[in-house]
């Protein structure tokens, strides 16, 4: 009888698992593991709030396994070097995995294939993690897509596959070979800042599962309407377990497709389909994590400030709606899709810093951190990437606060310095009259920040450091 290695990586799941399927269909002793290379990722080594979910992912991964009689085997280090050893160490006949897209990956899977294939492992790779593979899409004169309607249209040609059914049962290994514990890891914070996480998330499949369930049957309808509005939970909260593959995008389309066809629904498969047009420009532009996609940008002069971007981190700008999704994002790990558009926008132009430092701290306090999605929202605030909003356009926090959030719901729960405030200045704290400030115990400039910087000055700065790039590139 052969035996398999099965290696689990941002596919957390044995449900709707394509390679899966086939290792428990392949008749052989079936050995999972996971293999934690932090100092193989550099850069974009897992972020401080991802280790968080990844520690309870792999926790939960593990409880499916044991009901099938299998364990997690753990270990730490360079992937290739780790195999290998396994390999030797078990006498492995085959290996399977399912693909990832991020460029470097992919390339790394690659060569360990090629190697694999070399000593005679009979390797299987399949994708589980995309409703198609970013190469399945290309223009009419075959290159890849940077406008996000085109990319859509060209999207909907194609056939979608149904989830797999995996759920088969194994055939369970005679001995096992020594493993460290999830907790081993040291995935979680030394000093627990986790509470705020707990208490927002369930992150285990079951968890996933039970808020794909509910989305559906409360919130799709409705998610035209409510998904900018950063009070309501009127979004679906799914990308956590999307990243790490706890949930998989083919299961997420088959449950909402039965549901009855509406505007939410319809909006709900495009905002999917971002996810995919994200990696299908990562993929084709490998370098995007860093640098602009657009090159005129590598001109663009940034101020560095290291203040600004700690009041920027810490949620004290002064601007309310900035501050508040700051704030969230710090507590639970989720920033909702409206403010972090507004405070991405805020860093980049009304602050004049560079994206790449907004991506980095997203990196490390989101537990949905994903390079291709994060890359191409930063990109995106920034100007500078695909299908992005004009440099000029600048998003006005005042109104955008007094837009999407007109009661002040959001920023009273997120800001609570600011919850007496009328609803008249809970977007302009600063407006308030200085009786006002004092009955209410809201000293601007004291109890809470007085503006970084006042919204005319910083877009006229920002304009003027467009226009100085676009004199520059013209030269
Ligand atoms: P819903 O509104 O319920 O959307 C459903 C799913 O569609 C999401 O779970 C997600 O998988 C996908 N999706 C929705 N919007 C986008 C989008 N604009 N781009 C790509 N996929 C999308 N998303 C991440 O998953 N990880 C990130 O690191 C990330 N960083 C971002 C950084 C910036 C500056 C911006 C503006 C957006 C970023 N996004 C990122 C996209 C988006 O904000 C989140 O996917 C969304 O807020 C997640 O909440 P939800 O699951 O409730 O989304």
């Amino acid at each position: 009888m052969g035996k398999a290695i099965y290696w689990f990586r941002n596919d957390l799941r044995l449900a709707d698992n394509s390679a899966w399927k086939l290792a428990i269909e392949s008749g052989s002793q079936v050995y999972p593991v996971y293999i934690h290379s932090p100092d193989d990722d550099g850069e974009w080594a897992v972020g401080g709030a991802s280790r968080w979910w990844l520690h309870h992912a792999l926790q939960d991964l593990e409880d499916q396994l044991s009901r099938k009689g299998l364990r997690l085997i753990i270990r730490v280090g360079d992937p290739e070097r780790v195999l290998q050893a396994l390999i030797n160490e078990l006498g492995i006949t085959e290996a399977f995995w399912n693909k990832r897209y991020i460029p470097a990956q992919f390339e790394a899977d690659d060569r360990l294939h090629t190697d694999l294939v070399k000593q005679g492992i009979d390797v299987t790779v399949c994708n589980s993690s995309l409703l198609l593979e970013p190469w399945d899409i290309c223009s009419g004169s075959g290159q890849p897509y940077r406008v996000y309607t085109p990319f859509l249209r060209a999207f909907r040609s194609n056939e979608v596959q149904d989830p797999v059914n995996s759920d088969g049962d194994p055939v369970v290994p005679c001995s096992w070979p020594g493993s460290l514990e999830v907790s081993g890891l040291g995935l979680l914070p030394e000093i627990d800042w986790a509470k705020g996480l707990r208490s927002f998330w369930k992150p285990t499949r079951a968890g996933g599962l039970e808020r794909l369930r509910d989305f559906a049957r409360r919130e799709l309808d409705a998610y035209d309407r409510m998904r900018d509005i950063p009070s309501e939970d009127g979004t679906s909260r799914l990308s956590p377990y999307l990243h790490w593959g706890q949930l998989g995008p083919r299961e997420v389309v088959a449950a909402l497709s039965p549901m009855p066809d509406s505007n939410g629904k319809e909006t709900y498969y495009r905002e999917i389909v971002w996810r995919e047009f994200a990696y299908h420009i990562l993929f084709n532009n490998p370098d995007t994590d860093m640098k602009p996609l657009q090159p005129s940008f590598n001109q663009f002069t940034w101020r560095e400030d290291a203040g600004d971007l700690e009041a920027w981190q810490k949620g004290l700008t002064g601007y309310p709606i900035v501050d508040a999704g700051m704030r969230q994002l710090w507590e639970t790990g989720w920033m909702h899709n409206r403010v972090r558009m507004i405070v991405a926008s805020f860093l980049v132009k009304h602050l004049l810093l560079p994206w790449q430092e907004g991506a980095r701290w997203f990196w490390d306090t989101l537990v949905d951190a994903d390079l291709a999605s994060n890359s191409l929202g930063w990109q995106w605030a920034g100007g500078c990437g695909a299908d992005a909003a004009p440099y000029f356009r600048v998003f006005n926090p005042i109104l955008q606060g007094k837009k999407f959030d007109p009661d002040g719901e959001y920023v009273r729960k997120y800001v609570p310095e600011l919850k007496d405030l009328p609803n008249r200045y809970i977007h302009t704290p600063w407006e308030m009259p200085a009786s006002m400030q004092e009955s209410l115990q809201v000293a601007i400039g004291d109890q809470y920040p007085a503006p970084v910087i006042e919204h005319k000055q910083g877009r006229d700065r920002a304009l003027e450091a467009f226009q100085q790039m676009r004199e520059r590139t013209k030269q």
